[in-house]
């Protein structure tokens, strides 16, 4: 039981759900994590879904509230255990299936959480004019200004159906030029620098999120954190330098181009290829 027998499921669900990405569900996510933590309370050792799913179990047929009656009931067909089970067999056989049915949607909405403050306060360097990033330098000791690797110099060198203006010797000329002229890639690739920093940045949302709300082990969050960076990192490197008319990206530098490159001409990337 447990987690355990669905080892296979995680990495063919990593690839469906980046790929189809969601119009993700937080209202189940936060009501199963609400229910989590109120159970949770009655025992000290947690340990794996099952324990969880038991201890819930003991709430259902203790009936706490009707609002938590609610949930359960919920959760209980989401899981797909539908039918005239006794309440604690249906949650047992419901709960570790949901909390890996939430995973990736779960793990979709926080790299799009990362992905906005990183755009944001980083490739534009609003960090360098916002007031809180400003006195938490100050107190920390960081730098107060930050280069956002290159982002903004790259918007500025592209035309609008995407092409560069490297043809341009008046634009090739300026200070935004000249910075990207050591990247071969002029500021369109993931290196794994950048790819090893947003999985990084990624520790402080998805640690809390998986161990502390869906109770993951630890093991089970990296490894489902890891996959997940990587699909992002090879999704995009096999798209954006291409995009611009630039070369692959090797191995040597970020995840490989060439990884996805068979699919550039599907529907998914067309699509990416819109929204981008
Ligand atoms: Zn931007
Ligand atoms: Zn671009």
């Amino acid at each position: 039981m447990g987690p355990s027998s669905t080892r296979s499921a995680p990495l063919v669900a990593v690839v469906a759900s980046v790929l189809v990405g969601g119009s993700m569900a937080f209202a189940p996510h936060y009501a199963a994590g609400v229910s989590a933590f109120s159970s949770s309370r009655s025992s000290s050792n947690v340990v794996g879904g099952g324990a969880v799913a038991r201890r819930i179990g003991g709430v259902g047929v203790g009936g706490i509230s009707s609002s938590t009656t609610t949930r359960n009931g919920r959760r209980r067909a989401a899981g797909g255990a539908v039918g005239a089970a006794p309440v604690s067999m249906g949650l047992g056989v419901a709960l570790p299936a949901l909390k890996w049915a939430l995973a990736l949607p779960t793990m979709y909405g926080l790299m799009s959480v990362n992905e906005y403050f990183t755009h944001r306060y980083y490739q534009h360097a609003e960090y360098n004019k916002d007031k809180f990033f400003q006195a938490l330098a100050k107190t920390f000791n960081l730098p107060r200004r930050i280069r956002g690797g290159g982002h903004v110099e790259h918007h500025a060198e592209t035309y609008d159906d995407m092409l560069l203006k490297t043809d341009d010797p008046n634009w090739m000329r300026s200070p935004a030029a000249k910075s990207l002229n050591d990247d071969p890639w002029r500021g369109t690739a993931f290196t794994w620098k950048v790819t090893g920093q947003m999985t990084l940045q990624m520790l402080f949302t998805t640690l809390p999120t998986f161990m502390g709300v869906l109770r993951f082990s630890f093991a089970q969050t990296i490894g489902i954190l890891l996959p997940c960076m990587l699909m992002h990192a090879l999704v995009w490197n096999a798209l954006h330098p291409g995009m611009h008319g630039l070369p692959d990206v090797p191995l040597s530098v970020g995840a490989p181009s060439s990884t996805l490159a068979p699919f550039i001409n599907s529907w998914y990337f067309r699509y990416l290829y819109q929204v981008s």
